[in-house]
């Protein structure tokens, strides 16, 4: 093991439960409603809302609201499927937006 930082955590702003591992985060460059959001290829703690089709920047996705499985705010929002063979790898991950999650060391 280099170092001993132990793994890096978000936490769900108001109520610190821990949602997403920072290792699972795919891309820190996503465009969220609130401004800048991750790409996460896990989460936990979570619960997903109703599938709905919403038509984003990056085209036509099948999406769920994710929200804290504690505090029940919404923290982003699942991508179940892409139509856009260019957005595919998007399926299956998790949006948070940075705004409703903070970093923690544990
Ligand atoms: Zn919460």
């Amino acid at each position: 093991m280099e170092g001993f930082d132990g793994p890096r955590v978000y936490s769900c702003y108001k109520c610190r439960t821990h949602v997403g591992l920072h290792d699972d985060i795919i891309s820190k460059d996503f465009q969220g409603v609130n401004g800048r959001a991750f790409l996460f290829s896990h989460a936990m703690n979570i619960v997903m809302g109703a599938l709905e089709d919403r038509r984003l920047r990056t085209g036509l996705h099948t999406v769920a609201d994710i929200s804290c499985a504690d505090c029940h705010e919404v923290l982003g929002w699942k991508y179940e499927r892409a139509y856009e063979a260019s957005q595919k790898y998007k399926e299956g991950k998790f949006i948070l937006e940075r705004k409703k999650i903070v970093e923690e060391n544990c």
